[in-house]
């Protein structure tokens, strides 16, 4: 059995970049961090390991510090910690950042903003938090319910497939065909870079493992990529989890992992697949 890897897999520097804050964070004085830093049990794990407290986003804190995830908060909520005297480290990747922009500058320009992504999302919920009316699009059937507007303003989660995203956008346009529609791409380079490498893949393996947290919207959004391709998807968070008898009859297995999979979890399973050589 030969094992393929992705051309590009795993973390993210924006994951990256906001693991090396909270810990450099954490050392220097007890520190929570407003929800899940990343999707991801493993580095959840060695977080907690070195004394980081995770919270809920509502709940109050016992730490004088808190940061604010990767994910992105919307301003409402971030000038609301800033207030509340807790001292404030902001972890928003910059490319979520954008996307909180684009939305901003489409809502002063006139258009309704609608987001296509998963409204229970922390990253979604952030995105919209500034905007009551923003309405959120996860899937066609939720095109039916868009109120009826004469300017619409797109925008979408940046760990979103952009082909998925287009097909709604089309659609959307479709359903209201009088209505004005500017669409910003917000979907994030390494979410494209991870789901083109993917379709490569798919093109060579006859099964392709992810690795990566079962809550981890790109994650799953990997393993939805292949099944729509009609390619067999094993999501895995952990290498121990894989079974010899998954792989009977596979020539070529690809490999590949979401944006806060770390690459010594990525590394570790294309071992133990190599071990199913013998
Ligand atoms: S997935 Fe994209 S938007 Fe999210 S942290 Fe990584 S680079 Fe930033």
């Amino acid at each position: 059995m030969k094992v393929v890897v992705a051309e590009h897999f795993g973390i993210c520097f924006g994951v990256r970049d906001a693991i090396a804050q909270a810990q450099a964070l954490a050392r220097a004085a007890p520190l929570t961090i407003l929800g899940e830093l990343v999707h991801n049990p493993i580095v959840r794990e060695q977080l907690r390991a070195r004394g980081v407290r995770e919270e809920a986003f509502d709940n109050t804190t016992q730490t004088s510090r808190v940061m604010i995830t990767a994910h992105g908060t919307s301003d409402k909520r971030r000038d609301a910690l800033n207030k509340s005297g807790l001292v404030v480290a902001d972890g928003t990747c910059p490319l979520v950042r954008y996307a909180h922009e684009q939305l901003k500058r489409l809502v002063q320009a006139g258009y309704f903003p609608v987001v296509i992504g998963l409204a229970n999302h922390v990253e979604v919920r952030g995105l919209v938090g500034d905007f009551a009316d923003a309405f959120v699009i996860n899937e066609s059937a939720d095109i039916g319910n868009l109120p009826a507007r004469p300017r619409y303003g797109i925008i979408s989660q940046t760990t979103q497939p952009i082909d998925r995203v287009r097909a709604l956008v089309s659609e959307i346009a479709r359903a209201h065909p009088s209505a004005e529609i500017r669409f910003a791409d917000t979907v994030c380079k390494p979410t494209k870079d991870r789901q083109l490498a993917l379709k490569k893949l798919i093109e060579v393996a006859d099964v392709i493992v992810v690795v990566g947290g079962r809550q981890s919207n790109n994650t799953r959004q990997l393993v939805e990529t292949c099944r729509a391709a009609g390619k067999r998807a094993l999501h895995i968070e952990r290498p121990e989890e894989l079974q010899p008898e998954w792989f009977r009859g596979v020539r070529v297995v690809g490999l590949t992992g979401g944006t806060s999979t770390l690459p010594e979890t990525v590394e570790a399973v294309r071992q133990r697949l190599e071990e199913f050589h013998d």
